[in-house]
């Protein structure tokens, strides 16, 4: 039996699948969906879903329909994440049975991760067994992924030779999955994948904005048509993209757990004792792996953000006891990136609709006043909205631009550094870290020139 999953990055997608076949699984990601995903999502599911109902659906269906041959009810299962929130994430599995049904595959299995014991026996007589092993290898799998995308984007804006980033993320994605597939021997290849880091050439010191990516977690996570490729766009147009992690979601999973058993917490104390001792044991143990794996990157990725930072950023604006989609989070990022020098401008995507996207968005202009005018866009995505998500970007993209220059110009001012000195700078290795005391990247690559 193999078994199919995806929905997030390349990265993460590729690196989940060496994990698991790690552990004695076939498992096979999905392509990135695309617009056809989305179309015969349209076509099989109800009417009024939320984009990343209708791009997941589709592009299992699309899948399905391509291997018809093989008798995929028996061949395949599919695991993605369930929820029950209170905003439609919480429909997914149903929209899923649906749609499978109506495409001609009524007895196609699904499982959605959740805490059940149903969940837990159904997946166990498919043959996937949810134990400690598992989620471990997952965690990994999904961690490397978020640090090989943080470091990606902080390099690619800035190589010499075109196309050496990709090559080192393709290298390094088969040397980190052998090693989660052998299940030993990571040290070793995170030492080699920054070995590898150390011979691609970049040139910091051209300005360039950093736009920092929030918004619906499908929506700002995807790297296909659900979002217009918006990372990679980014690059094309002369920015240096700040992408979230896949950690950050599962961090914010437990801590959103952790507030609502405390709150629970009269009516069974010892069960909410048991639970936050869990709870707790999974924090430690998440922030461990991400940061063990980035010391050995040579700390070149961002430490993972802490929850209750974000919580208390957001608190004047959003109470962080509402649950639905990102939660506070995209309003505690968004202070994060102003507070932190993480960025220049704050662009929030979402699919068209998505209600608590829409309610962060309320806020988030006061949210802007009150950081002393901080640069923000929200965008929806409805799959044909491009020209207009983009031309909406680009008009942000070039008030950016200027913070940018203005910030390179005024630090040439402050640590004395003159053209000719920056002109004779030569090109540095991408595993070179940074020192963090502007926003733009070029303005602290010259503290290397001092
Ligand atoms: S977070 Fe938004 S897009 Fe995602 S399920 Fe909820 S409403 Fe839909």
């Amino acid at each position: 039996m193999k078994i199919l999953f995806g929905g997030l990055t390349k990265a993460h997608d590729t690196l989940i699948s060496f994990a698991l076949s790690g552990l004695g699984y076939e498992a096979i990601p999905l392509p990135t969906p695309d617009n056809e995903s989305l179309r015969l999502g349209k076509e099989y599911c109800n009417k009024g879903q939320c984009n990343p109902t209708y791009y997941t659906v589709g592009n299992l269906i699309k899948f399905l329909l391509s291997v018809k041959e093989e008798n995929p009810e028996e061949e395949y299962v599919f695991v993605t994440a369930g929820a029950c929130g209170p905003c439609r994430f919480g429909m997914y599995e149903m929209e899923y049975r649906k749609a499978l049904k109506e495409a001609g595959f009524p007895r196609f299995r699904v499982f959605a991760f959740e805490q059940s014991k149903a969940f837990f026996e159904s997946a166990q007589l498919a043959g996937i067994k949810l134990d400690r092993e598992f989620f471990k290898s997952l965690i990994k799998a999904i961690v490397l992924g978020d640090l090989l995308n943080d470091i990606y984007y902080k390099t690619k804006p800035y190589e010499i030779q075109k196309g050496e980033t990709d090559n080192w993320r393709e290298e390094s994605l088969f040397i980190l999955g052998e090693a989660l597939k052998e299940r030993k021997g990571l040290r070793k290849a995170l030492s080699r994948v920054r070995e590898k880091l150390r011979s691609v050439k970049v040139n910091y010191l051209v300005p360039k904005p950093k736009v920092k990516i929030t918004g619906e977690f499908f929506a700002q996570t995807t790297e296909g048509d659900a979002n217009y490729r918006l990372a990679s766009w980014l690059v094309e147009e002369g920015a240096e993209p700040v992408v979230e992690p896949v950690s950050t979601w599962i961090d914010y999973l437990i801590f959103k757990r952790e507030i609502d058993t405390k709150e629970r917490a009269f009516k069974d104390r010892l069960g909410a004792l048991k639970t936050l001792a869990g709870l707790l044991a999974l924090k430690l143990y998440l922030r461990a792996v991400y940061n063990a794996y980035r010391f050995l990157l040579g700390n070149k990725p961002d430490p993972l953000k802490s929850q209750k930072k974000l919580a208390k950023y957001a608190q004047p604006y959003y109470s962080p006891k509402l649950a639905g989609g990102e939660g506070h989070m995209e309003v505690g990022k968004h202070v994060y990136a102003k507070k932190h020098k993480l960025a220049h401008l704050v662009v929030s995507v979402k699919p068209f609709g998505c209600m608590p996207s829409t309610q962060s968005d309320g806020v988030q202009q006061k949210v802007s006043k009150d950081l002393g005018g901080s640069l923000f866009v929200s965008v929806e995505t409805s799959g044909d909205a491009e020209a207009n998500v983009k031309s909406r970007i680009l008009m942000k993209l070039y008030e950016a631009k200027l913070l940018a220059r203005e910030e390179f110009e005024r630090a040439k001012k402050e640590l004395n550094i003159n053209e000719e000195r920056i002109k004779s700078a030569k090109p540095v290795s991408a595993d070179t870290r940074l020192p963090r005391r502007y926003t733009t990247t070029a303005s602290n690559a010259l503290l290397l020139l001092k």
